[in-house]
């Protein structure tokens, strides 16, 4: 199980990036939204899915689930 985060704010191409808690490019706490304790970065995606439209998994810290 990890800990998982979604940015509140969108990248540019409409995306909110899924991290790990122990990722180096998470986002300050005010910019992200908890997510729960996760077993995988899909659930993750999925999970942040019912939140925002548009999710993509961070490319350094959830790369599995990661679209380019
Ligand atoms: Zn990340």
């Amino acid at each position: 199980m990890a800990e998982f985060f979604v940015e509140i704010n969108a990248q540019g191409n409409g995306d909110h990036i899924v991290h790990r808690s122990d990722c180096s490019i998470l986002p300050s706490k005010d910019a992200v939204r908890y997510l729960g304790s996760i077993a995988s970065c899909s659930s993750a995606v999925k999970k942040a899915s019912e939140i925002f439209k548009q999710v993509n998994g961070c490319s350094l810290c959830s790369v599995a689930c990661h679209s380019a």
